[in-house]
C-alpha cells in the first residue's frame, strides 16, 4: 500500500513522490544549529524538563494530615491536589473541560503559527533534542557521527557508546521516575523504591516508561512524528494557506545555484544550495521542497539558512514564519497580506472563550459543601401507631476543607416536621452534623408528619444544610397515603 505526499503546497516546486507506508529508517545526523530559534529551544528545553522533573519535589503545606506535595495525584484517596486546588472523583468534568480548552488552544495556535506544540513544547521533540545534546556530547556533531558510522568499532568508538546509551538510560530512568512520583510522595517514595519496598507495580510502570523514554527519544525519534503521531494526520484540517509556518521563501531563493565571492546576484536567488538547512533538520527533510508532513515547524533551518546568509551579505529571512499565501504574491510581484482573522479562527477562539468562560464560572461558584439526598423506597412509609408518616432519606454531607464543619440540617416545605437522626440531637427543627476535613457523612434523616398535616400522597421538599454562613440543598419529597386514615 502506498501513500501520495502532497509536497506541493507550500508553494516550492511540485513534487509527486510515492512513500511507502512504512520505510526502513534512514539515520538523520542532525547538525546543531545556532541562533535565536535554537536559543529558544533551548531555554523551552530546560524550563519544560525543568517542571517536569521539579514539580514533585515542590512542597505546599496542607493541614489535616493531607499530603504536603504540590502536585499529586492521590488514587487511594480520589483526589488531585494542585497547589491551592484540589479536585475530588466528583469533579472529574474539569479534567475534561481543561482538555477541550487545551486542545481548542491547539487547533487555534495551529491555525496561526502551524505546529507549534510540535517544534517546541511536544515532549517527543524536547526528550528527543535532550538525547540529540547528549550523542553531540560523546560522538561529537554532524561530520564526526556520519564517518564514525562507516568506521568498524574500535575500543573508542565503544566507549564513547556506552557513555551515550548510559547517560541516555540514566535520563530515561529519570523521566520514569519522576512520572511516578506525581501518584505518590516523591521523597518517601524515593526512600521506599531505593529500600526495594516499592510495590511491584510502581517498578513495573518504572520499567515500562524508561523503556519507552529510551526508545521513543534515543532510537526511533522522527519515526514516532512520521509514523506513530495522529497529529501530523489532523493539522491539515487547521491549517490553510493564511497560517504562518516555517517556509522556505522560493519567490526569494529561486533560482538557486552555487555561488562565489564576487559573482553577481543578477538574475538569481538568494539560495546558494548549500543545503544547510537541509543538514541541521532533525527530520532529515528539505524544507525547500515545501510544506511537508514531516516538518515538525522546529525552525532550525531557519537559523541556519540565516547564518548563512549573514556570511553572504544578503538579508536574512530566505526561510521563515511565512504563509503560502504571502510567498505565493510575492511571486507573483503583489503585496502580500496576512489574515488572522479568518472563519477558522474566529470559530476556534469562539469555542475557546465559550468552554473557557465556562470552565471559570463553574470554578468560582464551585462551592466547598455538597450535599446529595436518597430517599428510602422501600418501604416508601412507615406508618407510626398515632397514625402519622415517616419517610426516611440519606443525606451525603460532604466538606472539602481541612477543618471539621458541623452542617445544621432542616427540612423546608412541611408543615410540622418532627426530625431524628439515629446518633444525632436535633435542636428545634434543625439537625446538627459534624463532618470530618476532607471527608463526607451519611446522615440518616428521619422525618415524621402528623396525621392531619397529610393532606397529599406526595409532597415536594427541600432538604437544606448551613455551613459556614452558606446554605446548600436538594429536593425530594415526602410520600403517604394523601388524607387517609
Ligand atoms: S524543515 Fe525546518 S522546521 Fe521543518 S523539521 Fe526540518 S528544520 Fe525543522
Ligand atoms: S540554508 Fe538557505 S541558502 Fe543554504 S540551501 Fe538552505 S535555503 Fe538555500
Amino acid at each position: 500500500m502506498t501513500t501520495v505526499i502532497d509536497r506541493t503546497s507550500g508553494g516550492g516546486p511540485p513534487s509527486e513522490e510515492i512513500h511507502p507506508l512504512y520505510q526502513k529508517r534512514k539515520a538523520i545526523y542532525p547538525k546543531l544549529a545556532h541562533g535565536d530559534f535554537r536559543n529558544l529551544k533551548w531555554g523551552l528545553m530546560i524550563l519544560l524538563l525543568g517542571i517536569y522533573y521539579g514539580l514533585p519535589w515542590v512542597r505546599w503545606p496542607r493541614p489535616a494530615g493531607a499530603p504536603d506535595q504540590a502536585v499529586m495525584i492521590d488514587f487511594a484517596h480520589g483526589r488531585f491536589y494542585f497547589f491551592m486546588f484540589d479536585l475530588w472523583p466528583d469533579e472529574v468534568y474539569y479534567f475534561t473541560g481543561l482538555l477541550v480548552v487545551a486542545a481548542l488552544g491547539l487547533f487555534l495556535t495551529t491555525a496561526w503559527l502551524g505546529r507549534l506544540w510540535c517544534g517546541y513544547a511536544c515532549p517527543q521533540t524536547v526528550w528527543t533534542d535532550l538525547f540529540l545534546y547528549v550523542e553531540r556530547l560523546f560522538e561529537g556533531d554532524r561530520t564526526r557521527r556520519m564517518r564514525a558510522a562507516t568506521q568498524p568499532m574500535t575500543a573508542q568508538k565503544a566507549l564513547k557508546k556506552l557513555g551515550k546509551h548510559t547517560v541516555w538510560l540514566l535520563i530515561a530512568a529519570a523521566t520514569g521516575g519522576a512520572w511516578i512520583f506525581y501518584f505518590n510522595d516523591a521523597p518517601t517514595f524515593w526512600q521506599a523504591a531505593i529500600a526495594g519496598q516499592a510495590s511491584v507495580a510502581a517498578y513495573l510502570f518504572f520499567g515500562v516508561l524508561t523503556f519507552t523514554t529510551y526508545m521513543l527519544a534515543g532510537t526511533m525519534r522522527e519515526q514516532v512524528c512520521v509514523y506513530m503521531c495522529p497529529w501530523p494526520r489532523f493539522q491539515g484540517a487547521m491549517i490553510d494557506k493564511h497560517s504562518l509556518q516555517v517556509t522556505y521563501r522560493y519567490d526569494r531563493g529561486e533560482p538557486r545555484s552555487a555561488h562565489r565571492k564576487g559573482d553577481t546576484w543578477e538574475g538569481r536567488g538568494d539560495c546558494i544550495d548549500c543545503k544547510q538547512c537541509v543538514v541541521v533538520c532533525p527530520m532529515g527533510i528539505d524544507i525547500r521542497e515545501g510544506s511537508q508532513l514531516e516538518c515538525i515547524n522546529c525552525a532550525l533551518c531557519i537559523d541556519a539558512c540565516d547564518e548563512i546568509m549573514i556570511k553572504i551579505e544578503r538579508p536574512t529571512g530566505l526561510i521563515g514564519y511565512d504563509s503560502d499565501e504571502a510567498v505565493a504574491a510575492r511571486a507573483k510581484g503583489e503585496t502580500p497580506s496576512y489574515r488572522f482573522i479568518r472563519p477558522r479562527t474566529v470559530f476556534y477562539a469562539v469555542a475557546l472563550t465559550i468552554v473557557g468562560g465556562l470552565m471559570i464560572w463553574g470554578f468560582l461558584l464551585r462551592t466547598p459543601f455538597q450535599l446529595h439526598v436518597a430517599r428510602d423506597r422501600n418501604p416508601l412509609f412507615v406508618r407510626l401507631s398515632d397514625g402519622a408518616i415517616r419517610n426516611s432519606y440519606t443525606v451525603k454531607l460532604v466538606n472539602r476543607l481541612y477543618t471539621v464543619k458541623t452542617f445544621k440540617v432542616r427540612v423546608v416545605g412541611l408543615t410540622d416536621p418532627k426530625l431524628q437522626s439515629p446518633g444525632l440531637k436535633p435542636v428545634g427543627d434543625t439537625v446538627s452534623a459534624p463532618v470530618e476535613p476532607g471527608a463526607s457523612r451519611d446522615v440518616r434523616l428521619l422525618v415524621t408528619l402528623p396525621q392531619q398535616a397529610l393532606t397529599e400522597a406526595m409532597k415536594p421538599l427541600v432538604i437544606e444544610a448551613s455551613v459556614d454562613g452558606q446554605v446548600i440543598d436538594a429536593k425530594s419529597v415526602f410520600i403517604s397515603e394523601g388524607g387517609k386514615p
